[in-house]
């Protein structure tokens, strides 16, 4: 059967990018969302190299990078002041680094463009049944429209489509979370660096610069706060003053970055899962992005996943638009190994910075600093940071990032429904 139109359900970083790359493939797209208007939510993230070459074969990159910050290293101390860990992208690869971005940055370059594309965007529209042998969405109200002949589920990792069509699909909630904002940085003190600070395995403040975003003011930077996803309420009852104050006790420049914050309203907080699903598809549904493989940020590799999933399908798509089977099976060679090392790193780093094990913070302040001292371990922690390993000998396949199969972008106007 030959693929043509597409339905992809979430307009995130995994289903714009989908979105865009499978229009510009010449593929029918349709995208859905439950917002009346898109938008993106958190505060800032760190996009790996592997997430910039995605925005490069989107031709975003530059418009990203112009308002966001360079990262060169990853540092990360004892509030004392003793060095825990210290990675350099360079060390890896000269050209290596990370970029800090506002969400609404990223979020609005890879909307804009689908704005441009000839994309059917379906909005305020929450897909609540899949009719699998129809190919067709629903709303609860009723609403429906298809069919399609492949429907992307990239509706993040709090995924109600995944629970429904993946039953054997386990996503738990991790018991720590972090409180996220943005501060603003006008002297660029968090340039160059994503800085943390880690007390036990309890506490862990971080500062990400994250540039001037998209008002091209001054810099900013996003500040986090490791907390028990249990603890919000206290922590908002307790209010700003309090927090401010147990931050200073651990790092006190990052308690000045704390005091800027107005209102308690201004800080997000954000809770993780734990995706594991084996497989992937089913029959004309296909997960991407955190719903597929969602996973604590430790790593900073959730968006970076999610932009590649939507150019690798989309390149599969092209590659393959007679056969649906060696579509699937092309993405899936393409991304599971590498996705399952992010995950399984993920795994066993998250309890080793947000947790409340006992001794986890010292076993870590003791095996961390010997990278610095051991080449391969440190070669093993960048490249998996990179986004250039997947598994423990095993490089990273060739990312499929060209979807346009030698032809043009399709001319045809955009459309909303
Ligand atoms: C605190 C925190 C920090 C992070 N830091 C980083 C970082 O530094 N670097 C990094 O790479 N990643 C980071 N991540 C991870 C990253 O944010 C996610 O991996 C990424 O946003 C996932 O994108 P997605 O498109 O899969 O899902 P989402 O961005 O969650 O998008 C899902 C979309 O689906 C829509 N939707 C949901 N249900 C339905 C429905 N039934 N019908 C229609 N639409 C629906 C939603 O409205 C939403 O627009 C961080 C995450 C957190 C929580």
């Amino acid at each position: 059967m030959r693929i043509e139109r597409i339905a992809v359900i979430g307009a995130g970083m995994a289903g714009l990018s989908a979105a865009l790359a499978l229009a510009r493939a010449g593929f029918a797209v349709s995208l859905f969302d439950a917002f009346a208007t898109p938008r993106p939510i958190g505060a800032g993230l760190l996009l790996q190299p592997t997430g910039q070459a995605a925005l490069r074969a989107l031709g975003l990159y530059e418009q990203v990078a112009d308002t966001s910050a360079r990262v060169d290293r990853l540092i990360g101390r004892a509030p004392s002041g003793g060095v825990i860990l210290d990675l350099e992208y360079a060390r890896l690869r000269r050209d290596a680094f990370g970029l800090g971005v506002h969400r609404g940055v990223l979020f609005g370059a890879l909307y804009q463009a689908v704005c441009a594309a000839p994309i059917t965007q379906v909005l305020d529209f929450e897909v609540e049944r899949i009719d699998e042998a129809a190919g067709s969405v629903h709303t609860i109200c009723g609403a429906s429209r298809g069919p399609f002949d492949l429907i992307l589920i990239a509706d993040g990792a709090h995924s109600r489509l995944r629970e429904k069509y993946f039953p054997a699909a386990r996503a738990p909630i991790y018991p720590w979370g972090a409180l996220w904002t943005i501060v603003p940085d006008p002297d660029k003190a968090c340039a160059g660096a994503l800085r943390q600070v880690y007390a036990g395995a309890r506490v862990m403040i971080g500062l990400l610069p994250i540039g001037a975003g998209a008002d091209g003011g001054a810099d900013d930077a996003a500040l986090f706060w490791s907390l028990p996803a249990r603890h919000e309420a206290r922590w908002r009852a307790a209010g700003l003053d309090a927090w401010v104050a147990d931050i200073r006790r651990y790092w006190p420049e990052a308690a000045d970055f704390a005091a800027r914050v107005k209102s308690p309203a201004d800080v997000a907080f954000a809770i993780y899962r734990d995706v594991r699903v084996r497989d992937w598809r089913h029959g004309k549904l296909l997960l991407l992005g955190d719903a597929a493989h969602g996973t604590s940020p430790q790593l900073g590799q959730g968006a970076n996943l999610a932009l590649v999933d939507g150019l690798t399908i989309a390149a599969a798509l092209g590659a393959h638009r007679d056969d649906l089977t060696a579509a699937i099976n092309a993405f899936v060679a393409a991304r599971k190994n590498l996705v399952g090392w992010t995950q399984f790193m993920s795994r066993w780093l998250t309890p080793a910075f947000q947790s409340g094990v006992p001794g986890m913070g010292l076993l870590r302040n003791l095996t961390l600093p010997i990278a610095r001292f051991l080449p391969p371990l440190e070669r093993l922690m960048l490249s998996t940071l990179t986004g250039d390993r997947a598994g423990l000998f095993a490089a990273a396949p060739p990312a499929l990032l060209d979807a346009t199969d030698g032809r043009s972008e399709a001319a045809a106007e955009p459309a909303q429904s």
